[in-house]
This record gives structure tokens, C-alpha cells and sequence, in this order.
């Protein structure tokens, strides 16, 4: 059975005093989150120790945003997943829009960043979506099937069964416009069609597809009853833990 997930995606926000307080509050909430609802928090990379400690004990798990191509050495600046993992991460974000846009991520970096991860005992979250354009030129399916092949697809599927999906409409991250949950389900579908496609019907149904951009409590339910989609992947609102926990207990 794929996991129901809810993950924040904190960017590079709070403090290290505010991310502490920020996570406690969502490990204090998570009592009224239903218990098949795996909750994820992504705090940037100085704050994953004592994020991991404040919610070490509660159903809280810990990502990072990213994680080096690398597995150490002379890279100045870096982060390797080892760290990650070392620091208590049981997560990392892969791909995501903001990085591919403005880090020059190439599929070809992330293939090996997902190969580290894996070897380190992370799961990534895979991010995968279309730029506004290339949605309205009609491309989308393209765009996102060709994320899925130049990345996921050159995985072994012992380690792809390892990979949470997120789909992020670039044209919908931040911006308040959320993908209508025709729009959403639609795509998810697709994603989902591909797996199976690829790995088989059987792995498809248990990979778990998040829908991320711009989901908030007023849409998270209706987001979440969509068959094909299996939580969130959330940025702005993951901020408030008030406004994280809604968006949980949407399920
Ligand atoms: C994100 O960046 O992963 C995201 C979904 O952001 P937001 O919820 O703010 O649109």
C-alpha cells in the first residue's frame, strides 16, 4: 500500500531558533494528524541537527533540500548525502524547479545524486513538473516524461521502489495559482502510467506521487481525494505550522 505524505519544504527560511520552534510546534500538532499521514520537514541544511533532536521521539521524519553529486572530497560548499544521513535525515529533496533553474541540475547530476542517496539509506523526493510555456504550448506530458526517463528511469527498480514523486507545476510554485485537481490527477495519472509502464503495474501502485505548488489548507482536500495523488509537497504554507498541520489533516 503507497504512503499518504505531507512534506514541507522550508527553502531558505527561519532561523536556526525559528526552525526548532517551527518543527516542535508541527511534532506537538501531529497528534491530530490522521496515522497513515507520513510527516516530512525539510529545514536548510544548518538546521538539521537540532531540527532532528527537537523532533527526535514523534512521527516527524527530517529531509534535506539537496545533497552533493559528490560523495566527499575537494568540493567547496557541498554537502554529501552521507552527511545528510549522518546528521539524522531519513530524506532529501532531488530536482526540485528552483534548483534545476537555478543551479544548472542536469539530469545527469541527479541521477547521481539519487545513486548516493540511495546508497546512504535516503529516499529522495524526485521533483518533476513543466514551466508555464512548455504547459501551454501543450508539452507537459513530454516535459515530465522526460524527467521521469533521463532520471528515475536510469535506476535499478529495486532503487526506484525507493523514490517519492513530487509533481510541481513550475508555473505554480509560489505564485498562489494551484493546479486545478483535474489538472493535477490528470498528470499524476500519466506519471503513475509511466511507472507502470517502465517497472509494472505492481511497483506503479506503490510509488507514492505528491502534488506540490501553491497548496494550502482552502485546497488541500481537494487535491488529496484525487486517486492518483498521494500528498503534498509544500512550500510557502509549510512555514506555519498551523497552516502544515491543516493541510495533514486534509486527509
Ligand atoms: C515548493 O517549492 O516545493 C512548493 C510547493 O512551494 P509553494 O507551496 O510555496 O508553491
Amino acid at each position: 500500500m503507497r504512503r499518504k505524505i505531507v512534506a514541507g519544504n522550508w527553502k531558505m527560511n527561519t532561523s536556526v531558533a525559528e526552525g526548532v520552534a517551527l518543527a516542535k510546534a508541527v511534532a506537538a500538532g501531529a497528534i491530530e494528524v490522521p496515522s497513515d499521514v507520513d510527516i516530512i520537514i525539510a529545514p536548510p541544511f544548518t538546521h538539521i541537527v537540532p531540527v532532528a533532536e527537537a523532533v527526535a521521539g514523534s512521527r516527524i521524519a527530517v529531509s534535506a533540500q539537496n545533497c552533493a553529486d559528490e560523495p566527499k572530497g575537494a568540493y567547496t560548499g557541498e554537502v554529501a548525502a552521507s552527511m545528510i544521513a549522518g546528521a539524522g535525515c531519513r530524506y532529501v529533496i532531488l530536482g526540485h524547479s528552483e534548483r534545476r533553474q537555478y543551479y544548472g541540475e542536469t539530469s545527469e547530476k541527479l541521477v547521481k545524486k539519487m545513486r548516493l542517496a540511495l546508497a546512504e539509506g535516503l529516499k529522495p523526493i524526485y521533483c518533476v513538473g513543466e514551466k508555464l510555456e512548455e504547459r501551454n504550448a501543450g508539452n507537459h506530458f513530454a516535459v515530465v516524461g522526460a524527467q521521469l526517463a533521463e532520471v528515475l528511469f536510469e535506476l535499478t527498480p529495486e532503487e526506484a521502489s525507493k523514490v517519492v514523486i513530487a509533481y510541481e507545476p513550475v508555473w505554480a510554485i509560489g505564485t498562489g495559482v494551484t493546479a486545478t485537481s483535474a489538472q493535477a490527477q490528470e498528470i499524476h495519472a500519466f506519471i503513475r502510467g509511466s511507472l507502470a509502464g517502465k517497472f509494472g503495474s505492481d511497483f506503479a501502485e506503490e510509488i507514492s506521487i505528491l502534488y506540490g505548488g501553491s497548496c494550502k489548507p482552502s485546497n488541500a482536500a481537494e487535491l488529496f481525494a484525487c486517486p492518483d495523488i498521494d500528498g503534498g509537497l509544500i512550500g510557502g504554507a509549510s512555514l506555519k505550522a498551523e497552516d502544515f498541520l491543516a493541510i495533514a489533516k486534509s486527509y
